[in-house]
């Protein structure tokens, strides 16, 4: 059975004990954000998710969206629960309030998106593309399309998407070939088709706002040609009352592994009226804000899933009976003793824990900087907490979806043949979770983006923001016995990475293909030491608190322990992978394979 409840506790921790968010309450704007104030809108969020969203979650993927004749329905219940939402203001909740929205930390929202993503996945995929939609036209498009635009997105009576995909281009957004053709009247004409668009046609809204990515008649070849226009499905009329359709229609909807809630749609646009956003031949420069911003939703998608999935487990494991404790009966009265207290099975379980506490943990700490990078009044303080979120933004996504898919399998293992069995709900994790490692670009292209463009940018200025205050924790704790066992794994880690980074830095100057043939351990390497920064970070804290008690701050630090002892030493095999070197991937022939 699929169980959640918020881990309000675990998220309190991170964020008022650890990450000290009460300082956001000092940056202009944020004043409102004081730790009562995060507290109480996180409660009634929790409240949302539990008993609204997550009844939704198997019925949601039972039924699945339906299409018929360009209409695309979402499963029963999705539209009084979409209706909750935005009535509750959870879209306007780190909105701008010149537009309506209520300007709370993007930290906040962030907590509030995990506890969406492990409820209902499929739901969460709605609000994160008008979130998505909403930041891109604030930040590049004209004082007019924002006024027209963005106060109906954030009061969610309109939604967005993002359209990049094309059947002949995914990855390799050079090939689109969705044309737009200026008119006399200052907006131009989109014709093209865009396949596996979420959100792209659906009953929740009155309106859809696609940002689409077209070329103009004059474009270089290439992503250098790309430019972004908006094409609403309602043609909006000055007062905001909805004009007639533009000639966007949705063709059909995929049929598909997981979210089936979710609506994967294919959509014609034939001459469809949009309007350009940013300069020409600039989109996918504009889209950035947009895919940057839905690659930290997606890495929540992960931990979301990832946290459902343990929690799902931990139930199964009290309650389900075989065998007995290999120290003998642990209840001799029953039958048999709870799976819980074999070490097999604790191995599953303690993996799926510290790897989402840990993830929460760096998540939190990246939204931090997110938010001092917008708000701090210090313009050094911003680059700097700019530079570790764009640092950290292929890590969380590919690192965080990556744990999510293999907690959800863990616990179809915990769950034994059970978990194969479709009406206890537990596959539905597997199937969910694999998505997010393939959509906002490939986990793949997330490494590739880290060490292509992240590890030497600025001359790796963006790499110190990481190294330096990581070097400065080990140094400082050194000598301190009882953080020893915490500080000498990460020690270990972080020379590793540093040697790693080094030598990828060396070998793809002289060879990129030396970069692209380390970039996926490399980036598990680092997720695997920024998660241990954070757990010795906790481990410390705990440590202060109060390390000998039986209660939540001993727990974190057995989980610490846990993840130290056993899952930093693979920063070692990934290491020996990486300096493997390309050779070994790249001396087979094609036609050997
Ligand atoms: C359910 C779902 C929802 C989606 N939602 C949206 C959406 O809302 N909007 C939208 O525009 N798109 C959406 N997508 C599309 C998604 O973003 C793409 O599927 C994804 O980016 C990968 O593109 P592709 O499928 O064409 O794979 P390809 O680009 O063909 O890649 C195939 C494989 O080759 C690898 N590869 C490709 N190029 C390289 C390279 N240069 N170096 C190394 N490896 C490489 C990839 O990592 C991958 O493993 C969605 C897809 C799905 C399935």
């Amino acid at each position: 059975m699929q169980v959640y409840k918020a881990p309000l506790n675990d998220m309190r921790f991170v964020l008022l004990d650890l990450l000290d968010a009460g300082q956001l309450a000092q940056l202009p704007g944020f004043e409102e954000a004081t730790p009562d104030t995060i507290t109480s809108i996180l409660e009634e969020g929790a409240k949302l998710c539990e008993n609204v969203l997550l009844p939704l979650n198997r019925s949601g993927d039972e039924h699945g969206c339906t299409y018929e004749n360009g209409v695309v329905r979402t499963p029963p219940g999705f539209k009084d629960a979409y209706k909750a939402f935005v009535e509750a203001g959870w879209l306007a909740m780190s909105a701008n309030p010149e537009h309506g929205g209520q300007g709370l930390p993007e930290l906040v929202n962030f907590v509030f998106e995990e506890m969406v993503c492990s409820s209902n996945l499929a739901f969460g995929n709605y609000p994160l593309l008008s979130k998505g939609a909403t930041a891109l036209i604030e930040v590049h498009a004209t004082p007019e399309l924002k006024s027209r635009y963005v106060p109906r997105l954030i009061e969610g009576r309109w939604s967005g998407t993002m359209c990049l995909t094309e059947p002949q281009c995914g990855t390799d957004l050079g090939l689109i070939r969705t044309r737009a053709v200026p008119t006399d009247g200052g907006s131009y004409r989109i014709t093209g088709t865009k396949i596996f668009i979420t959100a792209g046609e659906h009953d929740l809204s009155e309106n859809i706002i696609h940002l689409v990515l077209a070329k103009l008649p004059d474009a270089p070849s290439g992503t250098r040609g790309i430019s972004l226009f908006l094409v609403p499905k309602f043609m909006p009329r000055a007062d905001g009352s909805l004009g007639p359709r533009n000639g966007v229609t949705c063709a059909g909807i995929e049929k598909k592994m997981g979210i089936h809630a979710s609506a994967t749609c294919v959509l014609n646009f034939d001459e469809a009226e949009g309007w350009l956003i940013g300069e020409p031949h600039q989109g996918l420069k504009c889209m950035f804000t947009m895919m940057n911003a839905a690659r930290l939703g997606v890495g929540l998608q992960g931990l979301g899933i990832g946290e459902a999935a343990y929690q799902s487990a931990v139930a199964y494991a009290k309650d389900r009976r075989q065998g007995r404790s290999l120290k003998g009966a642990a209840e001799p009265s029953a039958s048999a003793d709870p799976i819980i207290v074999h070490p097999d099975v604790r191995r599953m379980l303690l993996t799926q824990r510290a790897l989402n506490e840990g993830a929460r943990a760096l998540g939190y700490f990246v939204a931090l900087n997110l938010d001092i990078a917008r708000k701090h009044p210090d313009a050094a303080r911003r680059e700097e907490a700019d530079d570790f979120v764009q640092l950290m933004t292929p890590v969380v996504k590919a690192f965080f979806t990556d744990c999510g898919s293999l907690a959800a399998n863990l616990a179809v293992q915990i769950h034994g043949g059970h978990g194969y069995i479709r009406e206890h709900g537990i596959e539905q994790f597997v199937r969910d979770s694999r998505i997010p490692q393939l959509y906002e670009g490939t986990n793949g292209i997330q490494a590739l983006d880290l060490v292509g463009r992240k590890l030497g940018q600025h001359n790796g200025r963006l790499l110190r923001r990481f190294f330096h205050p990581v070097t400065a924790f080990v140094e400082e704790h050194k000598g301190d016995e009882r953080m020893a066992e915490f500080i000498e794994p990460l020690a270990k880690g972080l020379d590793r990475l540093r040697n790693a980074s080094l030598t990828i830095a060396g070998r793809g100057l002289a060879d990129p293909e030396e970069a692209g043939a380390a970039a996926t351990e490399y980036l598990k390497l680092f997720a695997l030491v920024a998660v241990g920064y954070m757990w010795a970070r906790m481990a410390k804290l705990a440590l202060a608190k109060n390390g000998g008690d039986n209660g939540f701050h001993a727990t974190k630090l057995k989980t610490a322990r846990f993840y130290m002892a056993r899952l930093m030493p693979e920063t070692s095999s990934l290491f020996a992978q990486l300096m493997a070197g390309k050779r070994t991937l790249m001396e087979m022939g094609a036609d050997e394979f």
